[in-house]
């Protein structure tokens, strides 16, 4: 008799977005008529960059050629990526990695999800609440998280909750966590964290000897110069901590996929018997079994953002995505609203009205004034209470959902 893997039934029963994108469809076919806009999925809506779209049409060219064609390539990435990755994403805020560091993947989710298999199922993880929520989902798939209670908090997993009553600064645990998750800038919050809190972060991680797993997925929307883009920015990171970036939001890719996790050669874990292990050739390990390599056209794609044209088209689009994230603030602030984030990230987090339960709110919203947003009770206990609205629409879609809002309100 094969036997299933219990641990996915203690899974809440459907994946936050596809929860939120029934509701909208039962909606939908209620009220035909009624034209609903979206500010509730974090996916985003400009073109490709032209310089994208030029490397993804020669890239397409090079593969119909008999000369120039490409099977399988490198498990870990093309050099090509990799070398401008590190002279452009690192290099210029004096961080030095070795090519070997560097895994390209085909977006950030499987590399966040997919890490934790290098860590054994009884370690101890600690997540900021809310979270994006791969991580706590990947874990409970293998049975590390343990099982959910009736406040909807899992059994083995420490939060640390960040709302508006400490700022969105999470507090360091007073306890031993073997694995932490940090995501800055963050989904859903918006908010992003200093160099002073993330060294104190980097502090626990080693005195404690425990990893950081750092999903930077939005650092390129950091507008403060004082802000850090890389956790490799903080002496010390190298020792403890994985970091993971992605082409999705910086420059339109969820549906090209690519991105890229780094990990130093410093970082271990312990065997039981006190051992060290260093993760990175665990990584290669794992990718080349598991992996088969992020397909040629996506990474010259990729690469394309890095030309001195692709790089300003890129900027450009952030920057019309920024504007909306700061008219949200504005206006939503205006009507005397409590919001957090969209300064330096594309979301923008609310208080509900009347301390409103977020479905509840999510569902008046949808049925009032016909805009989405996504509730925040669905990215962690901490969430509840609060909705997020991305920036990701066009301005004309964010303007008209702005108006539905004041009128609602
Ligand atoms: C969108 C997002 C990602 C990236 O997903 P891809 O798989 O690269 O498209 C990673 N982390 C967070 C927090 C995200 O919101």
């Amino acid at each position: 008799m094969a036997l299933v893997n219990e641990h996915f039934l203690k899974l809440p029963g459907n994946y936050l977005f596809a929860d939120v994108a029934r509701k909208v469809n039962a909606f939908k076919s209620a009220h035909k008529n009624v034209n609903v806009i979206s500010l509730g999925t974090g996916d985003v809506t400009q073109p490709l960059a032209p310089a994208v779209v030029e490397a993804l049409h020669k890239a397409a060219d090079e593969m119909g050629r008999a000369e120039t064609f490409r099977g399988y390539g490198p498990e870990q990435g093309y050099q090509f990526l990799r070398e401008a990755i590190i002279k452009n994403d690192y290099l210029p805020r004096g961080i030095h990695l070795d090519i070997n560091e560097v895994f390209i993947n085909d977006g950030a989710k499987s590399d966040t999800g997919n890490i934790q298999e290098l860590i054994r199922w009884d370690n101890s993880i600690g997540v900021t609440d809310p979270i994006y929520p791969v991580y706590l989902d990947s874990n409970s798939m293998i049975g590390r998280s343990g099982v959910k209670d009736s406040h909807d908090r899992w059994s083995n997993v420490v939060y640390f909750p960040c709302t508006a009553e400490n700022n969105f600064i999470p507090e360091i645990p007073n306890r031993r966590v073997d694995v932490v998750y940090l995501c800055y800038p963050n989904n859903p919050t918006g908010t992003v964290i200093s160099k002073e809190e993330l060294r104190k972060w980097i502090n626990y991680a080693l005195h404690n000897d425990a990893l950081i797993f750092y999903d930077a997925a939005y650092e390129a929307y950091i507008q403060d110069p004082d802000i850090p883009h890389s956790i490799y920015e903080i002496r010390g990171a190298r020792k403890c901590a994985i970091e993971f970036r992605s082409y999705s939001k910086t420059a339109g890719f969820t549906g090209v996929r690519c991105g890229y996790t780094i990990v130093p050669e410093e970082v271990s874990a312990a065997t039981l018997e006190g051992k060290r292990i260093e993760l990175n050739p665990l990584w290669l390990r794992r990718q080349c079994t598991k992996f088969n390599g992020t397909s040629y056209l996506s990474q010259r794609a990729a690469e394309a953002i890095y030309t001195p044209e692709g790089k300003k088209q890129v900027r450009k689009t952030i920057a019309y995505y920024m504007q909306n994230a700061e008219l949200m603030l504005k206006r939503v602030r205006t009507l005397g609203y409590e919001v957090y984030g969209g300064a330096n990230a594309p979301y923008v987090w609310m208080k509900t009205p009347h301390g409103m339960p977020s479905w509840r709110f999510f569902e008046e919203m949808l049925n009032r004034a016909h805009v989405v947003c996504t509730p925040g009770a669905g990215f962690g206990p901490s969430g509840e209470g609060y909705a997020r609205f991305t920036a990701f629409g066009t301005h004309e879609q964010t303007e008209e959902a702005l108006k539905r809002i004041e009128r609602w309100f």
